[in-house]
């Protein structure tokens, strides 16, 4: 029967495919017991259900072929290895022989009794490995209700879960799912961010999902609105075909901009930058004229993987990068784990109250130093072979900029004196994305060559709002005075001392936002390639003077109403 979901769209694109349900890890299974006549037999299928899940991970281990192959084979092992465990078999049986407990919450029960163990271990890497017993349980789980729970064949599959982290979005990508739904999650999460550079549809906080969708439903997914319509009749997948046949149009009218200048209609030059994840990024950014590249998120070199990359890897990359963009300037910004960027190397910690507010970008760098410096080490040796940018993220205070310098300075040392080929000039810059910042950017903007403005945590830091909320809704939003003032003045301060300000944020990639950044004075912008034509096709339709005579009222707006009637007078 036709139903319709309302989520939000994270990463947008329009698809048609078939439903794929992934269970929630966690299983919430509320106390149950059996008969104690049955128990012997609820035993009997709870082994059944292993054996399967026994059955499915080996014929899985031999299917395996490509590039992936090693690396999704270490988990099939250590899955069959933790589903053999001995602890775990025996817990199983007594609690359902002996307790007479179901074989479901037997497995909640035996799923808490291990997670505790390996959470109160002190290395955070076997505390990580709490994924794959959920993983492990939660196959078996399916099993004993005959769901499908195979990682192959996903193709031309959506995939509804409760959550998706950053780091399974390629292999799932890779397997052939054709967009996301998730219960939770929010559109400024990194796992959006990363799936808008995958091109890979995303709907997030779609609440009912996991219980409105059944496996093999046919779903459309419109990830710019946020609609999920499960088994579409026949008005829907003619709309579905006339959204596929306009974009398909719009698309070919924005590649007419490819090689058009960023220039408004009364000739200011708007430089854009690509923020980029990966070589793909790179190479459509180039293809699409970016000025360079604005950022570069390292962070997505560290997940998905059990060890921290070496500095060969990292040079490698960060020079692919560099020579990729052929004698533009890249800005790679270095590591910036934490929040919801969780890996599984354990370099972010898992158990902090406040993530948030915990260990995370130039804190973690400044705490682990030798991981600090082997990425300074790749980066300056990459800087050999173009325009390199340094750019440090969640700086709070000048102190943390000089620690970062020093260290900059000594590794240079450190590598000249081996004889290694560096550049004499690579420029260091750092984020404002934490309020504290923003407002001392006075007592150290003669220390930093350039700033990115990271609206993605401003906004989150100066509202007090977590970006990843799903609750918080309308709460989250660039669109409020203090915001508006804080880019405003940080654009005047840069322009005072010569020191140029970019916004990295989402923000500058939304057109919708493009002539209020112009108005505050913006003239970089950084964004993923995914969104750079639209954004130049709004800048091109600006008269910059205009904007700039209205900005007073802008930045004198009351509220977010106030805010938003400007844009609308200022629409093009
Ligand atoms: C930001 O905070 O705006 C930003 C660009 O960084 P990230 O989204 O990676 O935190
Ligand atoms: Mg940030």
């Amino acid at each position: 029967m036709r139903q319709s979901l309302q989520g939000q769209g994270a990463s947008r694109g329009t698809v048609l495919g078939r439903a794929r349900i992934r269970l929630p890890h966690a299983l919430q299974i509320a106390e149950q017991h059996v008969d104690p006549a049955a128990a012997e037999s609820e035993h009997q299928r709870l082994d059944a259900a292993i054996a399967t899940v026994r059955d499915e991970l080996h014929a899985l281990r031999a299917r395996l072929h490509g590039a992936l192959a090693q690396e999704i084979g270490e988990f099939l092992d250590l899955h069959s290895l933790l589903l053999d465990d001995p602890e775990l078999l025996q817990g199983l049986d007594e609690l359902v022989r002996v307790r007479h407990f179901s074989a479901d919450y037997a497995l909640r029960v035996q799923r808490d009794r291990l997670a505790a163990v390996f959470e109160a271990m002190d290395d955070p890497y076997f505390r990580s490995r709490v994924e794959d017993i959920d993983q492990v349980i939660g196959r078996v789980h399916a099993a004993l209700h005959r769901r499908d729970c195979e990682l192959r064949g996903f193709a031309g599959e959506v995939l509804v879960a409760e959550t998706v982290a950053p780091a399974e979005l390629a292999q799932l990508q890779a397997q052939g799912v054709i967009a996301i739904v998730t219960t939770g999650g929010s559109p400024l999460s990194h796992s959006a961010i990363l799936a808008r550079s995958l091109h890979l549809p995303l709907v997030v906080d779609a609440g009912a999902a996991l219980d409105q969708v059944n496996d093999g439903d046919a779903l459309i997914v419109d990830g710019g609105t946020g609609l999920v319509v499960v088994e579409p009749n026949g008005d829907d997948l003619r709309a579905h075909r006339e959204r596929e046949r306009l974009h398909a149009r719009e698309k070919r009218a924005l590649s007419r901009l490819r090689r058009e200048p960023t220039r408004t209609l009364d000739g200011v030059d708007i430089r854009l930058f690509a923020n980029a994840e990966s070589r793909e990024d790179v190479a459509e950014a180039h293809a699409l004229g970016a000025a360079g590249v604005g950022l570069y998120r390292t962070e997505f070199l560290f997940l998905q993987r059990n060890e921290l990359p070496d500095e060969d890897e990292q040079f490698r990359v960060y020079r692919d990068v560099v020579m990729g963009m052929s004698g533009r300037p890249v800005t790679i910004r270095t590591l910036d784990v934490g929040a919801d960027k969780t890996d599984r190397t354990g370099l972010a910690l898992r158990d902090e109250p406040n993530p948030a507010l915990g260990l995370r970008g130039v804190r973690l760098s400044l705490v682990r130093k030798g991981l600090f410096a082997t990425q300074l080490r790749a980066l300056l040796r990459a800087s050999a072979y173009g325009r390199i940018r340094l750019l440090v993220p969640m700086i709070t205070c000048r102190e943390e900029i000089m620690q970062v310098r020093a260290e900059v300075a000594r590794v240079a040392a450190e590598l000249r004196a081996e004889g290694r080929e560096i550049s004499d000039d690579m420029p260091l810059g750092v984020m404002i994305e934490v309020p504290a910042a923003a407002l001392a950017l006075s007592g150290f903007i003669r220390d930093v060559d350039f700033i990115s403005l990271g609206t993605n945590d401003l906004v989150q830091y100066l509202l007090a709002v977590d970006r990843n909320h799903e609750g918080l809704g309308r709460l989250y939003t660039p669109l409020h005075p203090a915001v508006i003032r804080v880019i405003r003045d940080t654009i005047r301060m840069g322009r005072r001392h010569g020191v140029p300000v970019a916004v990295c944020g989402e923000m500058a990639a939304a057109a919708e936002y493009a002539p209020l950044l112009l108005a505050l004075g913006l003239t970089d912008f950084s964004l993923h390639p995914g969104t750079m034509l639209e954004v130049r096709r709004c800048i091109r339709r600006c008269d910059h003077a205009a904007l700039q005579a209205h900005a007073s009222s802008l930045v004198r707006a009351r509220d977010r109403a106030g805010i938003e009637r400007w844009m609308r007078q200022a629409s093009i």
